[in-house]
């Protein structure tokens, strides 16, 4: 008895469920999964993300200077093209920002500040590239493709 009552309990649930218009406990649990799924991948990408060590300018595929990325670093560094500052990087409380650019765009200083390993802030125009990278004997990918 107790069994067949219980089935017919689900029956009538799931009958209920058919006949909410629009909005169901089932898209609910739905959009509820995608949330917490979407949270948990946000989440996990920043916990997985490490902190970089140092700042690596180059300009035209060349090192151009490598500062430590800590805390009690704060410096401006101008970057110079054939003489010129093109670009003005700006290293503060473990984070690298452009603050100006010789470019139309100004795409580099929107792209705001970087901290985490590998984040990098690219001025085309220039040929500018800031990344953040690890320990100092890490080769980075510009290095490899210049075969230094
Ligand atoms: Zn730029």
């Amino acid at each position: 008895m107790s069994a067949k009552g219980s089935i017919i309990t689900e029956h009538r649930y799931e009958d209920m469920d058919k006949k909410v218009p629009g909005f169901g406990i089932r898209d609910f649990i739905f959009l509820a999964c995608i949330f917490l799924g979407l949270l948990f991948a946000f989440l996990s990408q920043r916990k997985i993300a490490k902190p970089g060590k140092y700042v690596l300018v180059t300009v035209s595929g060349q090192e151009y200077t490598k500062v430590p990325l800590v805390n009690a670093v704060s410096l401006t560094i101008d970057i110079e093209k054939d003489g010129v500052v093109t670009n003005i990087l700006h290293v503060e409380n473990g984070a690298a920002f452009m603050t100006d650019a010789e470019c139309p765009d100004k795409l580099c200083v929107k792209q705001g500040k970087i901290s985490r390993l590998n984040e990098t802030i690219v001025c085309l125009p220039n040929e500018v590239v800031v990344t953040v990278t690890g320990e100092e004997t890490q080769e980075s990918d510009i290095d490899a493709v210049s075969g230094r």
